[in-house]
């Protein structure tokens, strides 16, 4: 037997690897497949017209012609194997069953893994999945799945892919393969393999990101400059806002530096010179600034 998460994630990496057969997953623990069917993993494709049959002498490949019994009304493949001693094989239906893997669905089984928020959504389709955000140890990551890195396609495909280039701190995990050059030209997410650190228990997948969370990304120069704010920006804000009573630039800063400790928007997860505020959550913080000033006045 194999690790049939493992090999799941592997195979569904590779460019030519097409419907997984139930071939292939005779070698996983029984139930894996209805497992995953169930965690929305796989999804059921079309039923194969050729398998490899393990009944015949030599692994022949068989082009069954299904047929039903007379009397019992069964119906399953015939095939009169020409190789060998193999003669008439008798193949059950279910053998000829295949499955896809669900790119999406995956990625929001590792996104309930590792706690994200915000939405999961694709960023191009079947290859690059945007999972929200995760903080650990103050330290905060866009975290994406991504499959095919390794491809020929990949630098082509990856150049449409508008929410990694609006990440402020990117980490894409990649199913099983690292790319084998740089793809994104001008921005070098933090990489991680997903096949290294992923397990199943009862309530469904298991990653932990705790090693991979510190890796250096360094995000598309478009991120920086449309969305994060310095926090010297930020107070400038503030204080042009007028919101807080008696705020001077110093305190603005100091008041930004709390609420950005304690997340009450959000930053690219640095501390210090380095630290930047996304201007969406920033500005969603300022008119919450303002209505408790104005309460007080009520
Ligand atoms: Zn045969």
């Amino acid at each position: 037997m194999i690790d049939a998460l493992r090999h799941l994630l592997c195979r569904s990496d590779l460019v030519y690897a097409g419907l997984l057969t139930t071939w292939e997953t005779k070698r996983w623990t029984t139930g894996s497949v209805e497992r995953f069917f169930e965690m929305g993993l796989l999804r059921h494709a079309a039923a194969a017209t050729s398998i490899r049959f393990d009944g015949c002498d030599n692994g022949c490949i068989v082009t069954p012609l299904i047929v039903t019994h007379a009397r019992t009304g069964e119906r399953f493949g015939v095939y009169g194997c020409p190789e060998g001693e193999c003669g008439m094989v008798h193949i059950p239906l279910d053998d000829l069953r295949q499955w896809s893997f669900d790119m999406l669905a995956t990625a929001r089984a590792v996104a309930k893994a590792i706690g994200s928020s915000g939405e999961v959504v694709e960023d191009v389709p079947d290859r690059l999945v945007a999972m929200g955000s995760v903080v650990i140890a103050d330290v905060r990551r866009d975290v994406f799945l991504a499959r095919g890195m390794d491809w020929d396609d990949a630098e082509v495909v990856m150049a449409d892919a508008r929410h990694l280039k609006a990440a402020a701190a990117p980490l894409v995990l990649v199913l099983a393969n690292l790319p084998e050059h740089p793809i994104w030209p001008d921005c070098k997410p933090a990489l991680a393999v997903l096949e290294e650190m992923v397990s199943l228990d009862e309530n469904g997948l298991v990653v932990d990101l705790s090693l991979v969370i510190g890796r250096p990304t360094k995000p598309h120069p478009d991120a920086m400059e449309s969305e994060w704010l310095t926090v010297t920006a930020a107070a400038e804000l503030l204080v042009s806002e007028d919101v807080i009573d008696d705020l001077d630039f110093k305190r603005a800063k100091a008041r930004i530096s709390r609420a950005a400790t304690s997340g009450r928007f959000m930053t690219n997860g640095e501390q210090g010179a380095a630290r930047r505020v996304e201007s969406g959550s920033f500005s969603k913080w300022v008119l919450e600034q303002r209505s408790k000033n104005l309460e007080k006045f009520c």
